[in-house]
């Protein structure tokens, strides 16, 4: 029997309990029958949880490239790996086949080489989403390079601290970058971030823009010519299975940045495991994550999950309204996408315009599809289902970590029966409890309280580089023996999970832990709203009392404020109960988020308790000027 693809509810429940009664039989058999390897291990897995110590395919030796790539040109070398769907869609999208993507990442890890990049040493990369991104990633993985890519749209401050954090030797970006009606100046960005990054040697820049930059002497090349004099063959280094393949930080919602150790062969493993059935893959899908390469989703959805289970990835360099608010829609009839994968963040700024842009693209070759990196609100839900699914593709509500790797709780499509804003059950190998404040694991269900995982996964992260001591007391320590996630969650009556926000993000009101999430909810069915985010402030009777920053759609802008205040609460009562009314509600133009998409509350939390002293730090901030704004017009 192969536990590799999951194929109706009775199935996943008999692989469920294989991989929870005998977790290293039932991932060894997927290692062994899915995956290339030099050598096999000599224990599924090694842990000790209370020292955030744990090992996987002990002794085993791969190289993920081989597995991404090699194995599959025997079959598939002419089938398409990459579509590169451009910015502007007059360029005309790119069609990499398996074939060319081996000549062009073995050029590149020649290269890398060349320019004396060793098995070991760290590479930043810091790239627009183009093919060179992802050749420049595989390339490293091929050679056994640790790959830190930093997600172009960061500043030259953030791009320092991360560069010097993990002390990369290498920097490989572009000139520039096209972003909607923008052109962005990244080697400017990387060029001031160098001037403080003293381990760096040299600079490969992509040609992207055709735009003049500074080349330092002696340190900056043109990535081209080193390419087209490389050979196109590359032996692959052998890498063992616990070898770094790459340092990411996580997108930085809550406090300091911290640069996430992934390992090679259990990420590889549950990567593409999770890859085949939280999206149901089969041979001819057009698979689209739209997420940015820069973040752990399009690390495990955009390359790797999908190249090692052979698929086509589209990689789309450009934003969702640029040339207009159709451009998701049009990629995916153009390319007849299969599987669509984005953020409550994207789902709900489209949600917001006219229906008629997604109700004019034939969207009838979508299958499953997908969301990540936020709790889905019903609302967005539903319009969701209704105009990009057609109430016939599966949504699969995907929560997971960059601490995590890889899909934890998700629904399976066509196995799991979907519950709007649930995201339903474990993966096989998952084991999620919920543990109460004295630190107890509460059993049963429609119960809630902190989301923890009990057993080691493959692809968990190993450790935060250079911090091991930050990586056990983050997250193994509130809860000892087990991962804590830092979220909280819901267990309803069958056993499906609701991720309710994180747990700073709970607010006890008159005694009563109100999750943010479910309020928030509420208030966004509201005709007028389009978007809000709820905090808690201190109150002298109640201990703490809520404040709603609340969007209103373009309707409620020309609407009476102080009834749109009272039809807010109104709702808020029916829907959740008087309890959750909202003290102070202001209604603003923007939240400020984090480039991933997510909003900031710590931020938002010291502008409702009144303390503009020091918001900490803010380098990820997408919309910086919105702070103030906010900040002037308190309540
Ligand atoms: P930082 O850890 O630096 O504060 P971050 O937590 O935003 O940043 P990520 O690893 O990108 O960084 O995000 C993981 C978090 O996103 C989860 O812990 C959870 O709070 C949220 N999340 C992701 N997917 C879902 C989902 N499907 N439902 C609810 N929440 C989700
Ligand atoms: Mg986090």
């Amino acid at each position: 029997m192969s536990y590799y693809k999951i194929k109706n509810l009775e199935e996943y429940f008999k692989h469920y309990k294989k991989s929870i009664r005998e977790p290293r039989k039932f991932w060894g058999k997927i290692a062994e029958e899915n995956f290339i390897w030099y050598q096999g291990w000599d224990k599924v897995v090694d842990f000790n949880m209370g020292e955030a110590d744990v090992k996987w395919f002990v002794n085993a030796k791969v190289n993920i490239t081989k597995n991404c790539i090699d194995r599959h040109l025997a079959k598939r070398g002419d089938k398409t790996a990459i579509i590169f769907e451009p910015n502007n869609p007059n360029e005309g999208a790119l069609h990499i086949s398996y074939n060319e993507l081996y000549d062009r990442v073995a050029k590149m890890a020649n290269v890398l080489r060349e320019q004396g990049v060793k098995k070991g040493d760290r590479v930043c990369i810091y790239l627009p989403m183009i093919p060179e991104l992802a050749v420049a990633v595989l390339a490293c993985a091929r050679i056994g390079a640790i790959h830190s890519v930093v997600f172009a749209g960061f500043s030259a401050s953030a791009v320092t601290s991360r560069i010097n954090d993990c002390e990369c030797k290498m920097v490989i970006t572009s000139d520039g970058g096209f972003r909607g009606n923008k052109s962005i100046d990244l080697k400017g960005i990387i060029d001031e971030a160098l001037e403080k990054c003293p381990s760096v040697e040299k600079v490969l820049v992509a040609n992207r823009t055709n735009t003049t930059v500074n080349m330092k002497e002696g340190r900056d090349q043109w990535l081209q010519p080193l390419l087209d004099a490389a050979i196109p063959n590359n032996v692959a280094e052998i890498m063992d299975a616990e070898d770094p393949l790459f340092i990411l930080y996580t997108s930085g919602s809550t406090g300091k940045p911290k640069g996430m150790l992934h390992t090679t062969a259990g990420y590889m493993v549950q990567t593409a495991y999770s890859f085949r059935n939280i999206f149901n893959y089969e041979e001819n899908d057009v698979f689209w994550c739209t997420a940015d390469i820069g973040w752990i989703t399009g690390h495990s959805y955009i390359l790797y999950g999908p190249l090692l289970n052979g698929a086509t990835t589209v990689i789309f360099e450009g934003v969702p309204s640029y040339p207009d608010f159709g451009r998701f829609w049009e990629v995916i009839d153009k390319h007849k996408v299969s599987q669509f994968y984005t953020a409550p963040t994207a789902i709900r700024s489209l949600a917001k315009e006219s229906d008629e842009w997604v109700d004019k693209y034939d969207l009838s070759s979508l299958k499953v599809i997908g969301s990540v990196g936020e709790p889905i609100n019903e609302e967005a839900w539903h319009w969701y289902n209704d105009h990009v699914g057609k109430k016939k593709c599966p949504i699969v509500d995907t929560w997971w970590q960059t601490e995590t790797g890889s899909i934890m709780i998700s629904p399976v499509p066509f196995v799991t029966p979907t519950k709007p804003t649930y995201a339903t059950l474990p993966l096989p190998g998952i084991q999620p409890v919920l543990m109460d404040e004295k630190r107890n694991e509460i059993e049963g269900n429609q119960v809630v309280g902190s989301l923890c995982i009990k057993f080691p996964w493959p692809s968990m992260a190993r450790t935060i580089w250079g911090d091991h001591e930050r990586y056990k007391e983050t997250y193994f320590s509130a809860f000892p023996g087990k991962y804590f996630t830092g979220d909280g969650a819901l267990r309803d009556e069958v056993g499906y999970y609701r991720i309710t926000g994180r747990v700073d993000d709970v607010v006890i009101v008159s005694g009563h832990n109100l999750g943010t999430a479910p309020i928030e909810d509420a208030i966004n069915e509201h005709p007028a709203v389009a978007e809000s985010a709820i905090v808690g402030f201190p109150h002298d009777i109640k201990g703490n009392a809520l404040y709603g920053f609340i969007i209103l759609k373009e309707t409620g802008e020309y609407r009476d404020r102080d009834n749109l205040t009272r039809e807010i609460n109104e709702h808020v009562s029916s829907h959740i109960g008087p309890i959750a009314k909202l003290d102070k509600i202001q209604f603003v133009s923007g939240l400020p988020k984090t480039r991933s998409g997510k909003i900031m509350r710590r931020i938002l939390r010291k502008i409702a308790e009144g303390d503009f002293s020091n918001f900490g730090d803010t380098s990820t901030l997408l919309n910086p000027e919105i702070v103030d704004e906010i900040k002037d017009n308190k309540i």
